[in-house]
């Protein structure tokens, strides 16, 4: 397995990193305290082609391999992880879920919409009393002689305050089966939700769906294949988006740690020359390169459309996300009181990665699957 970056995926990593460098690393901390991202923002990565990256060009797409899509994660994630959660649920939980599930009308549609950034899409699963207990839902849908009648809340939508279109997982009948829901349908609500630890400008909301009537057309994928079909592709889909973009978070902090360690002074010594910064220094370096290992190999079974691909997707998720809390901490840690204050960076890297190990599956769940796998087989894992 050969993992070195080709010239085009090192060429897309550095347009990523002069693009982060100019429009998004000095503007992230701004985001994070005013608890939203400029719309200018959203319309710059809709045409440099960062919403629909994996999209193929028929669409609109900048049709990229899944090593390339994990260094655009890696990079957005490390600048701002607000903006790498658009990409995830836009991009990872629902566009590439479209493009997989959707019918053909579904396609044509809304994905050259979705590719441009001209529609936003938001996914909607979670609710008051279920997150990580999916078939726990209690949204419900009933079918009418036209489509379908949905009722219910969903909770914790990234960007729904902005998305234009939601994808909405609801019991019925025939079993839990996914929705396209758009904006402006009649008895559909969102209320922003204020008050969250970090991503603070991923624009959460609670949508409230009160006798929302859908088309038939809008049904995503098969009835009472909600969960195996939608739910399944998207999660496994966003765990990657999620894993590279905690390595992101890890890498801005290591880098940070460093260049501070190069300049801070005590007791007469600059801090890089303390054989116990030393040795975080060393620890972090170590588990970022794993973790970064760990993301490239499952971008490159992804690529290859290889069944492994979705463990292996779960161990970088685990991994990342947690290596992204302990360096996170670290950082803090080698900062000293700067590292707890909001005029820098460190602070909001803190409480980003905390959110990464509860999204897209929290770690206890990417554990039990992991574990569940490796008892049933170690072979595909090691
Ligand atoms: C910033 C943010 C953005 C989000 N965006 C979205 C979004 O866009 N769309 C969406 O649908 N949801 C979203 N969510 C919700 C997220 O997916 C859920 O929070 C997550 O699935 C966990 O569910 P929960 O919060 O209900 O926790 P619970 O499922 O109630 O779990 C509580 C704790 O118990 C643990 N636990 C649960 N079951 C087990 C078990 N069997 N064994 C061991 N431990 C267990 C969990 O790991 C967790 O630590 C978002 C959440 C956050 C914080």
């Amino acid at each position: 397995m050969n993992l070195a970056l080709t010239d085009t995926q090192q060429a897309l990593r550095e347009e990523f990193r002069s693009f982060v460098q100019t429009d998004l690393l000095p503007y992230a901390n701004d985001y994070d305290k005013q608890g939203f991202i400029p719309m200018e923002l959203i319309q710059k990565l809709g045409a440099r082609g960062y919403l629909g990256a994996t999209l193929p060009e028929a669409y609109g797409g900048r049709n990229m391999d899944q090593v390339s899509y994990g260094l655009l994660n890696e990079e957005i994630g490390y600048a701002c992880s607000s903006t790498r959660s658009l990409i995830t649920v836009h991009s990872s939980l629902t566009a590439e879920t479209l493009l997989r599930w959707g019918t053909r009308e579904q396609k044509d549609k809304w994905l050259p919409l979705l590719a441009t950034g001209t529609s936003l899409a938001a996914f909607g699963l979670s609710e008051p009393d279920a997150g990580s207990d999916t078939a726990g839902i209690k949204t419900t849908y009933q079918a009418t002689a036209d489509g379908y009648t949905l009722n219910g809340v969903k909770k914790w939508i990234t960007f729904a305050q902005t998305a234009h279109l939601f994808v909405i997982v609801a019991q019925g009948e025939q079993g839990i089966t996914a929705f396209l829901v758009e904006r402006d349908t009649p008895g559909l609500t969102v209320k922003p939700l204020e008050g969250i630890l970090g991503t603070r400008a991923s624009m959460l909301g609670e949508i409230h769906l009160d006798n929302c009537h859908i088309p038939a057309e809008n049904l995503f994928g098969r009835k009472g294949w909600g969960l195996q079909q939608i739910v399944n592709t998207a999660l496994d889909n966003g765990r990657y988006s999620v894993a590279c973009g905690s390595l992101g978070i890890a890498r801005a902090c290591l880098e940070d740690s460093i260049r501070y360690a190069k300049n801070r002074r005590s007791f007469g010594q600059l801090l890089k020359d303390h054989q116990l910064i030393k040795q975080k220094i060393a620890n972090m370096v170590t588990e970022v390169k794993a973790a970064s290992l760990l993301c490239r190999n499952a971008g490159y079974l992804r690529d290859k459309k290889d069944p492994d691909s979705i463990i292996q997707t779960s161990l970088a998720k685990y991994h990342a996300s947690r290596m992204a809390n302990n360096i996170a901490a670290e950082a803090v840690q080698l900062h000293g009181a700067l590292g707890c204050h909001d005029s820098i960076s460190i602070q909001r890297y803190f409480r980003d990665a905390k959110v990464m190990e509860i999204i897209e599956g929290s770690s206890e769940i990417q554990q039990i699957l992991i574990a569940d796998h490796s008892i049933a087989g170690l072979s595909t894992i090691l």
